[in-house]
């Protein structure tokens, strides 16, 4: 809990922060707002990636300085995991040798750490990073709160989804009277795209298919699409909201090929519709509405049990796709 989190930080020196594999705006701003915290506080620390920070993220002030390593090369008196749902979703094996902090708002994460503070009530874990600043009594400086508001802003879908609180909406405010200038943020994130990722968004959209009942949605992603769209995996990211976008949709799936007969499905849904259950029973994750996991077999076959699932989510029985 934030007590220990606080006590350890006060009474040790060398820390290393890490997050998931292809990280997003959460794990890095939430990792990036506490590594200027801990500097502030003449603490040794800095950020270790498995995967490199995406271009858009550059923004980020800190996201130059992160180490993009397959293991950890150092010890250090503690590592803090963010937005993980076990030991190994950062990719660096060494952290299981590790005094491990985990920090996470997801309601599936197991308490795999040596200290573990778990909020699911935060929209973000930036919201949790803002308590321990506070907590610590460190200013929240220019850096600090554009990493913080970079959070806030990406895992709320831009204060769209049910997560975003008055809260929530409260630390926003705070952090734009410290100088966070949300325009830039929103520019640099969801106007600055490579033509590849609008290609990409084309080709994927236009395969879009439903149930007969018109609730469930689905979007398919091959291979093909981005050799020939020219495009990166990152570019893929957030075309699963725009399935969502339709008015009768109340649950969406994403399948993305990453090589034959191996799929990363994200699911996503409005409302009570809870996709991490879904997730959960195929070896995943996430949130209520935005969830993910890896699903292996014949595309025929994974397309049916997810949909299937998503379907059962919704209270109904699974209709012919
Ligand atoms: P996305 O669909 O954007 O990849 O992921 C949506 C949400 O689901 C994120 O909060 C992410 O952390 C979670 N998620 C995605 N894939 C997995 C997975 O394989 N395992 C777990 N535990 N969570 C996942
Ligand atoms: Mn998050």
């Amino acid at each position: 809990m934030l007590s220990q989190v606080v006590q350890l930080i006060e009474q040790k020196q060398r820390f290393m922060i890490t997050s998931h594999i292809r990280p997003d705006g959460d794990g890095l701003g939430s990792g990036l707002a506490l590594y200027w915290m801990l500097k502030a506080l003449d603490k040794d620390a800095e950020v270790v990636l498995h995967d490199r920070v995406p271009p858009a993220y550059h923004v980020l002030p800190g996201s130059c300085e992160v180490r993009v390593e397959e293991d950890l090369t150092d010890s250090y008196d503690a590592a803090f995991i963010i937005e993980c749902s076990d030991v190994e979703r950062p990719g660096l094996p060494g952290l299981k040798n590790q005094f491990v902090v985990n920090i996470d708002h997801h309601s599936t994460t197991e308490p795999f750490g040596d200290i573990n503070w778990i909020d699911s009530t935060a929209a973000a874990v930036g919201e949790m990073i803002y308590n321990l600043c506070k907590a610590l009594g460190v200013e929240v400086t220019r850096e600090i709160a554009d990493c913080i508001y970079t959070a806030l802003l990406t895992d709320t879908g831009s204060f769209h989804f049910s997560n975003t609180t008055e809260r929530t909406l409260k630390i926003a405010s705070e952090l734009v009277r410290r100088g966070v200038e949300p325009a830039r943020i929103s520019q640099a994130l969801y106007y600055s795209y490579p033509f590849s990722r609008i290609k990409l968004l084309g080709m994927v959209l236009s395969n879009i298919e439903r149930d007969s009942s018109g609730r469930v949605a689905w979007v398919t992603m091959g291979r093909d699409m981005l050799c020939d769209a020219d495009a990166s995996e990152e570019d893929a990211d957030g075309i699963v909201n725009h399935a969502l976008s339709v008015g009768d949709v109340e649950a969406v799936a994403f399948f993305k090929e990453l090589s034959p007969g191996i799929y990363r499905v994200s699911l996503r849904s409005k409302g009570k519709t809870n996709v991490a259950r879904v997730a959960e029973t195929f070896g995943g994750g996430g949130h209520r509405n935005a969830a993910g996991c890896r699903v292996e077999g014949e595309f025929c076959e994974v397309k049916r049990q997810v949909i299937e699932s998503l379907q059962t989510a919704l209270g109904m029985t699974p209709v012919s796709a």
